[in-house]
């Protein structure tokens, strides 16, 4: 059956009445370029650039070093898109040189964009980084920052891109539900959203993602993360700017079904997910998917979100 999957699945993501959903790749760095261009990824919805401060401790890669890095995967995808995730320390991902030792709970302190406010310096190699990396590229860029909360992060975010003299679409990645709730807001500074439903799941049910006793409120079928997935999409739309998926919910493929007909406009999963994300979007139209996404929606638990999404699409 997995193979059988694979064989039918060719081409961009798109609905069984032709709405279109690229399917983009999750990649840690230029290891993971191969399998994604096999695996037909339409572009890079998702690249980690956490990998390239691994290797040092006390300091940040050099602007040369990252250039080479980001070069890699831009000349990859020549006329697609990649998404830039700045870098995202703190909490599950702690860097020792930025991230505080004492803090009581790393997930609620400084990680994500709120490091790279406090070492600005390190935010401006990395941009200026990624400009001089697509310079003479037709690569379409998409920069975006991790753990937004809110109108003001989403600014001096932008405003750090505009000062790196950076040309790409600046996006904010919803982590929190506050960038969820007010979406609109955040959209005044950025012009596309990206949701990471692992971290917006963690903070939405108070569920830290490392602790596997509470798993049960990380599963994406949640309807209270699927609506706070509907309000964002609904956000961007009325904004006429584009919002995908960039956690793991978007790699299951009857989940990815009703992320569309929520709205969401494209989907980034680890590659090998693609080709079966891929066929089971082609089997429904969107208005089926919409269905599905409201049979979700009004349940009460994961559990029977899923069971409803399945009858709506099995034609029950
Ligand atoms: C997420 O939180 O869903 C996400 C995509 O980012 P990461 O898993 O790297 O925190
Ligand atoms: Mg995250």
């Amino acid at each position: 059956e997995r193979k059988a999957a694979l064989a039918a699945s060719t081409g961009p993501g798109a609905t069984a009445d032709g709405h279109k959903v690229p399917l983009l790749a999750n990649i840690g760095g230029p290891a993971d370029v191969a399998a994604a261009v096999e695996a037909g990824a339409e572009g890079v919805g998702l690249f980690r650039t956490e990998f390239l401060f691994l290797d040092d401790d006390k300091k940040a890669p050099s602007e040369e070093k990252q250039v080479a890095a980001y070069r890699q995967v831009l000349e990859a995808f020549p006329e697609g898109r990649v998404v830039v995730r700045v870098l995202d320390a703190g909490a599950d991902k702690p860097l020792d040189f930025l991230t505080p030792a004492d803090e009581p709970n790393p997930a609620l302190g400084v990680r994500g964009l709120r490091t790279l406010l406090d070492h600005p310096g390190v935010l401006r190699t990395q941009l200026t980084a990624l400009a001089k990396a697509a310079e003479g590229l037709p690569v379409h860029l998409e920069v975006m920052a991790p753990m937004v909360a809110d109108r003001a992060d989403a600014k001096a975010f932008a405003d750090a891109c505009r000062e790196a003299g950076l040309r790409a679409k600046f996006g904010a990645m919803v982590e929190i539900p506050s960038a969820a709730l007010r979406a609109r807001s955040v959209l005044q500074e950025v012009e596309f959203l990206s949701l990471g439903t692992n971290d917006l799941a963690q903070y939405t049910f108070a569920a830290d993602r490392q602790v596997g006793a509470v798993s049960r409120l990380q599963d994406p079928w949640q309807p209270a993360l699927l609506d706070l997935v509907a309000l964002s999409a609904e956000a961007a739309k009325a904004e006429g700017k584009s919002c995908g998926v960039c956690g793991e919910a978007a790699s299951d493929p009857l989940l990815a079904c009703v992320l569309t007909g929520l709205g969401v406009t494209s989907l980034s999963m680890g590659a090998a997910s693609i080709p079966y994300v891929r066929a089971s979007l082609a089997k429904f139209t969107l208005a089926q998917c919409e269905r599905a996404a409201a049979a979700a929606r009004a349940a009460d638990s994961a559990a029977d979100a899923r069971d409803a999404a399945q009858a709506v699409l099995s034609g029950e």
